[in-house]
Formats: structure tokens, C-alpha cells, sequence
């Protein structure tokens, strides 16, 4: 069968961004025509609701902008994340740049003021670890040129 992309749910029009939107992410629809996606929501996966406070990663833990640790539902969600990727086969993901779950190159500080530093979110990581390859969104083209190359 194709190729199997987990995909960020909020890249794939689903309204589970914190602020109850979706990301447009025109490219997606590029992916779909040879690979089958697999969206999924980590924040939505460890019990977040949607809307949702923002939040940032603050050293190890996570924490909403108006201090609450939600560190636990970040950390469940990317556990789930990664099931749900091994289930399915998948060995690709595109994620949401910039996110504490999805974020693969920076996230923001901590300090809630827009500041980019290098890192990745929970489960972008954790998928990584579990030897699934992490895309960003404006990665597509890469991630296009690798799949062929299987
Ligand atoms: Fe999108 Fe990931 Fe945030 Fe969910 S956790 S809204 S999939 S960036």
C-alpha cells in the first residue's frame, strides 16, 4: 500500500490548535496524492481540551501562559503519538513548526514572548526517538525527495 505520513491534525484542517483554529498549510494536499496521512493531535491525545491556554516548554516541563504545569498531558500525549504512529507503520511525520508537542527545530522560550529557541516538543521527540523521521511543514519538499529515495 502508500506510504503511510502521521501528520499534525491542525496541518490537516483539524480545529485543535490551542485557539480552537486550524493551520493552512497548503502542501499537505501534495503529500495526500502519494501518501496516506495519519493525523493525530498529541495536546488532544494527553486529554487537552481545545480551546485550550497556550503553552510553552520551560526547561523540562511545559507550563500554560498563565503558569499552570501541564507537563503530564504533553508527556501522555506523545506516548500516545508514538503508538499511534508504530500502529499504523508509519515511519514519517510532518509536524507543526514551532509547537511544545509538534515543534522539530525551535519552540518558543517559555517566556511567552515570542522568543524562537532551538529544540523540539514532546512528542516530536518522543517520535524520534521511536525512529519515526520528523518533517516540518516547510520541509515538504524533503520529505517528498525521501520518500522516493525508499
Ligand atoms: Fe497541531 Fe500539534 Fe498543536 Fe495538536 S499539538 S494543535 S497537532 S501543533
Amino acid at each position: 500500500g502508500r506510504v503511510k505520513v502521521l501528520v499534525s491534525a491542525c496541518l490537516a484542517g483539524e480545529r485543535c490548535r490551542f485557539d480552537g483554529a486550524a493551520c493552512t498549510c497548503a502542501g499537505i494536499d501534495g503529500i495526500a496524492e502519494f501518501a496516506e496521512l495519519v493525523p493525530i493531535c498529541p495536546e488532544v491525545l494527553g486529554g487537552l481540551p481545545v480551546p485550550r491556554k497556550p503553552s510553552e516548554i520551560l526547561g523540562s516541563r511545559v507550563v500554560t501562559c498563565d503558569g499552570a504545569d501541564v507537563t503530564e498531558a504533553f508527556q501522555r500525549g506523545a506516548e500516545r503519538a508514538v503508538r499511534r504512529a508504530l500502529g499504523e507503520g508509519c515511519r514519517f511525520a510532518v509536524l507543526k513548526e514551532r509547537s511544545p508537542s509538534c515543534g522539530s527545530k525551535a519552540v518558543y522560550d517559555g517566556t511567552f514572548s515570542s522568543v524562537l529557541v532551538q529544540g523540539s516538543g514532546f512528542a516530536a521527540v518522543a517520535l524520534e526517538r521511536a525512529g519515526i523521521r520528523v518533517y516540518g511543514e516547510s520541509d515538504l519538499a524533503k520529505l517528498k525527495k525521501d520518500i522516493a529515495a525508499e
